[in-house]
């Protein structure tokens, strides 16, 4: 039985990364193809002004609390959720099950040789992991057919979908009955911090809740999407006060 909260009207699993990490091995020993998502708050925002994505969000069958928003968000509803959980110590977690469970895994994301530095880094990592294959997350309409086809034949028990949100969750959306894994998970820039290009905030920042400030250090041009944050907050306290 999922334990869940609505926010803004997309269930998210009130789970820790442990709870989490228990959900994907059982997926990963069953025989469905099952879906992970993993909102923030920026996420939660579009899924509000496009009731289609919320949808897709919805259909996942792991939804985790990508975000110190989502977290905030959950109390105005009385459900508080336990812990954020990243999408990238996610993707981490099921890396080293997929290795000791020698499952096979498919990378598809990232600019031109990120998916090979990061399944190069991966490898360092895990010898004799089973990275099945890899594609850039720019391509064609004909491309997209042969990347399809390549997945079918290697048959990955998991593929990471890196094409940022919602990109990622509507292309998930719309291959997974062709796609024979046990599980898809749209992985936003992640394959950009395994392959080192980009850097996470240091765990201080992490535990804090502030990984949104320290990227916005980082990268002031995210002035804007940061005060979405607020935005979402407000918009949670309102839905939960008019249920
Ligand atoms: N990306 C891609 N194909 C696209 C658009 C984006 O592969 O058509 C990749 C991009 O190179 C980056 C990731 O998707 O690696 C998006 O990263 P971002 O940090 O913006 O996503 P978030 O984690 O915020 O969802």
């Amino acid at each position: 039985m999922r334990n869940t909260v609505d926010i803004v009207g997309v269930k998210v699993d009130n789970v820790t990364i442990i709870d989490a990490v228990i959900r994907t091995e059982d997926f990963l020993d069953g025989e469905s193809t099952n879906l992970i998502f993993t909102p923030n708050s920026e996420i939660l925002l579009d899924a509000v002004k496009e009731p289609s994505f919320a949808k897709i969000l919805n259909s996942g069958d792991l939804v985790v609390p990508d975000g110190i928003g989502v977290v905030i968000a959950s109390k105005f509803y009385n459900v508080p959720i336990k812990e954020r959980v990243a999408g990238y110590d996610l993707m981490r977690k099921l890396i080293e099950i997929a290795y000791h469970k020698k499952k096979s895994i498919y990378l598809l994301g990232g600019k031109e040789g990120v998916a090979e530095e990061a399944a190069e880094k991966i490898r360092e990592e895990y010898y004799g992991i089973n990275i099945v294959g890899m594609h850039n997350g720019y391509f064609g309409d004909a491309e997209e057919t042969l990347i399809i086809n390549e997945i079918k034949d290697l048959k990955p028990d998991v593929v990471f979908v890196a094409l940022g949100a919602p990109k990622q969750e509507i292309w998930i959306n719309e291959h997974k009955h062709l796609i024979p894994a046990k599980i898809i998970m749209g992985v936003g820039g992640s394959l950009d911090v395994i392959a080192g290009r980009v850097k996470r905030a240091p765990e201080f920042f992490q535990k804090a809740g502030l990984e949104w400030f320290y990227r916005l250090i980082k990268e002031p041009k995210r002035f804007f999407r940061v005060l979405r944050l607020p935005k979402f907050i407000i918009l949670a306290f309102y839905d939960a006060k008019t249920r």
